[in-house]
C-alpha cells in the first residue's frame, strides 16, 4: 500500500487543511519560525517514531525561545557605571598587577637585548616610547580623572615632574652598558620638546642617542605613521633596532624592528 500524509493514523482531513497552505501562516521571520516549527511538531507525530520525535520538538522549541529570549534581554542590559572601571583601573594600577606586568615585560625585553647584544653585531639600537614607558602620567591621569585633552596634558607636562617607569629605566640602563644605541620616539610635539628631554634626565635617562617629537603638521589620525617613519629614519642611518618598547599599538606596528616590547596600560587608548 502506497504510504502517504494522508493514509498515516490520526491524520484526517483537518490536518490536510494544516499542511495544505503553510504559507498563509509564515508572517514575518520571527513568525514564519513559530509556526514552521507548529507544523513541523505535528508532520513528526504521524512518523512511526511519533513520540521521540515530539519530545525533539518539543525541547528543540523551548530551546530557540530561550535564546531569543537571552538575545532580547542582552540587548536591553547597559554597561557598567564609568566610576567603577575607573575604580578597578585604580585598583589595578595600586595594588601590584600593573607593576608586576611591566616588570615581566621589561624582563623579556632585557633578556632579548643581552642574548642580541653578545651576537658582537655593531650599531645595535633600542627604541623606547615616552609616556608610560619611560616615564608615568598616572598623576596626571589622576588628577584629570582620566580625561584625555591635549591642552589639560601640556599644562601638566609643562610644570610637572614625571617619575621613570622603574622596570623600563633598567632596559635603558641595560641597553646603555652593554654599548647599544638608545633612542626615543614621542607623541608629544616640538613645543614640549624642551621640557620633555628636561624631564627625561630628571627621571634618570641622561644620555640617549636621539629623540623623535611628533612633526606639527603632522595631523594623522593614528600614530603608527610617524613613528614608523622614525624608526626607518633611523635604520637608514645605519642603527639595527633590535627593540622596541612602547605602552600603545600605535608605538610598535610597522616594523623596522626586530621584536616589539609592549608594556600594559588600559587607562587610554592612543590611536
Ligand atoms: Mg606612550
Amino acid at each position: 500500500m502506497k504510504r502517504t500524509l494522508d493514509a498515516l493514523p490520526g491524520n484526517g482531513s483537518a490536518g490536510r487543511a494544516r499542511y495544505a497552505a503553510p504559507t498563509e501562516l509564515a508572517v514575518g521571520w520571527r513568525g514564519g519560525l513559530t509556526i514552521n516549527m507548529a507544523l513541523l511538531t505535528e508532520l513528526f507525530t504521524a512518523h512511526p517514531l511519533g513520540t521521540k520525535m515530539r519530545l525533539m520538538c518539543s525541547t528543540l522549541w523551548r530551546f530557540s525561545f530561550f535564546c531569543l529570549f537571552g538575545i532580547l534581554l542582552s540587548g536591553c542590559s547597559s554597561p557598567d557605571n564609568l566610576y567603577f572601571h575607573k575604580q578597578a583601573l585604580i585598583r589595578y594600577h595600586d595594588s601590584g598587577p600593573y607593576k608586576t606586568q611591566v616588570q615581566r615585560v621589561a624582563a623579556h625585553a632585557i633578556s632579548y637585548i643581552r642574548k642580541r647584544a653578545a651576537s658582537g653585531e655593531r650599531n645595535l639600537a633600542v627604541v623606547l616610547d615616552v609616556d608610560d614607558t619611560a616615564i608615568s602620567t598616572w598623576d596626571r591621569l589622576i588628577r584629570d580623572d582620566f580625561a584625555r585633552k591635549d591642552t589639560m596634558f601640556i599644562a601638566w607636562a609643562m610644570t610637572n615632574p614625571a617619575p621613570a617607569i622603574g622596570p623600563v629605566l633598567e632596559v635603558y640602563h641595560q641597553s646603555r652598558g652593554l654599548g647599544l644605541k638608545v633612542f626615543f620616539i614621542t607623541g608629544r610635539r616640538n613645543p614640549l620638546a624642551e621640557r620633555t628631554e628636561l624631564t627625561l634626565k630628571a627621571a634618570g635617562y641622561t644620555e640617549y642617542d636621539g629623540i623623535y617629537f611628533r612633526p606639527d603638521s603632522d595631523h594623522q589620525k593614528s600614530l603608527a605613521p610617524f613613528k614608523t617613519d622614525a624608526r626607518r629614519q633611523i635604520e637608514e642611518k645605519g642603527f639595527k633596532i633590535i627593540a622596541n618598547v612602547g605602552d600603545q599599538q600605535s608605538d610598535l606596528t610597522g616594523g623596522y624592528s626586530e621584536r616589539t616590547f609592549k608594556v600594559p596600560n588600559p587607562f587610554y587608548y592612543t590611536p
